[in-house]
């Protein structure tokens, strides 16, 4: 495989450094410490385009790959900044357009394309349901031409800054299913409206990800807002997941990035001792040690990229990727932070933010357990470890 970038690629990385120098450190510095949303940065990417990378263009947007949209995200961390802010459109896009139908995609796609409506908010955590989605007990019930929805809902993000949700909700109950990945099902929520009876609690979180817990409480949701197949809907979530993890591991990387580029700098400027500390090797190795991995990731993380570009089977390498490349960024994070010495706890350097930030990438969306059980069942074909 030829992972160099093709000259378009190359020009979309381009591109997206230029916007990213418009908002500096000082920007997602203020955004974070007064827990913001970055809502000028937004709206620039979506003025620009970039947000409607994985739209096609008959819905009017740029009809980019995978691989296109994850040098997008990739850079925005790369330049200090924070992608998870706008890459759930990119991440529920693929539901939307694998499984809405024709209505939906001309109803919803040209206004995401040009930014005036945001999709950002993806609600499946639930209080008794993270890693295993399966459990969840958010109930959508049919009533003539609505659902009404019931349940809780924890950790969903940009609640308050999205316009729509894509929603996992429980068609049939648990107790009453053969399979149990049937009988949950996807919807669009139109928070504009769900807005007035969905009850949005804010929570105190360790990272700035405007993430609350949700309580619905007869929502009431159009029948045509239903994606799909009634009971299908865990389906299209999981057909979502390999996106999802390159998309992430783009993160992952983009952040890495600027963990070693950081670290080495320093190091070669702090004088400590007579010398430069990165002169030492207990100093140096460790940035070098984590930029090796950083690479190596990234070349999986192409690999499972061109993969789904070509539409080919691409389970093994997103995995791979997603978990490498979170751990190589953390790895990273530790050596800059470490080589930061006592600044690297003071928010001015910008480190501890980002320190914050890319830990959750081995968490959320998918805890890199799962990813392991992913591999070890998938992939070395060991027994089902869950
Ligand atoms: C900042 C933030 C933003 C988020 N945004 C969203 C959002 O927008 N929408 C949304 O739906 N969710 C969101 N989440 C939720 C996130 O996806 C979940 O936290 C994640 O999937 C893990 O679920 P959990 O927290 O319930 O952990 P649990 O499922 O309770 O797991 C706890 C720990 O046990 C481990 N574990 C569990 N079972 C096994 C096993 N069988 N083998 C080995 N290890 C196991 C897990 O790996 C994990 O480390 C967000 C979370 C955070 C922190």
């Amino acid at each position: 495989m030829d992972f160099n970038l093709t000259t378009e690629q190359q020009q979309i990385r381009d591109e997206i450094k230029k916007v990213c120098r418009e908002f500096p450190d000082a920007y997602w510095r203020a955004i974070d410490s007064k827990k913001e949303y970055p809502e000028a940065f937004v709206r620039k990417l979506s003025e620009l385009g970039w947000l409607a990378a994985l739209i096609p263009e008959e819905y009017g947007g740029t009809g980019l790959g995978i691989t296109e949209a994850s040098i997008i995200l990739e850079e925005i961390n790369h330049s200090g900044g924070v992608a998870t802010a706008c890459h759930a459109q990119m991440y529920t896009m693929g539901t939307l357009l694998r499984h809405g139908n024709e209505e939906q995609k001309k109803r919803y796609l040209p206004k995401i394309a040009t930014g005036e409506l945001r999709l950002q908010a993806f609600g499946v955590t639930e209080p008794d349901a993270g890693s295993e989605s399966t459990r969840i007990q958010t109930s959508a019930t049919r009533q003539g031409d609505k659902y009404l929805i019931n349940g809780q809902k924890i950790f969903i993000s940009r609640v308050l800054q999205s316009d729509l949700m894509l929603l996992l909700a429980r068609t049939t109950p648990y107790d009453e299913l053969k399979d149990k990945t049937r009988g949950l099902s996807v919807f669009i929520v139109d928070l504009r409206e769900a807005k007035k009876t969905l009850d949005v609690k804010p929570l105190d979180l360790m990272i700035n990800h405007h993430t609350n817990a949700l309580f619905f409480d007869n929502v009431e949701v159009p029948v045509e807002n239903l994606i799909g197949e009634e009971g299908a809907g865990f389906r299209y979530i999981i057909d979502g997941w390999n996106a999802e993890r390159i998309l992430v591991a783009a993160e992952a990387i983009g952040d890495g990035r600027w963990f070693v580029e950081r670290a080495a700098k320093y190091a070669t400027e702090r004088i400590v001792f007579g010398k430069a500390i990165g002169s030492n090797q207990g100093v140096q190795f460790p940035i070098a040690k984590a930029y090796a991995n950083i690479e190596a990731a990234d070349l999986v993380r192409f690999q499972a990229s061109t993969k789904f570009d070509r539409k080919e089977k691409c389970g093994a390498e997103a995995n791979l990727a997603k978990y490498l490349a979170s751990e190589a960024a953390w790895e990273a994070a530790n050596a800059c932070l470490t080589t930061h010495g006592g600044y690297g706890f003071a928010a001015e350097y910008d480190v501890e933010r980002k320190f914050r930030e890319t830990r959750l990438l081995t968490i959320a969306p998918v805890s890199n357990n799962l990813v392991l059980a992913y591999l070890g069942q998938h992939v070395l074909g060991m027994p089902k470890s869950y």
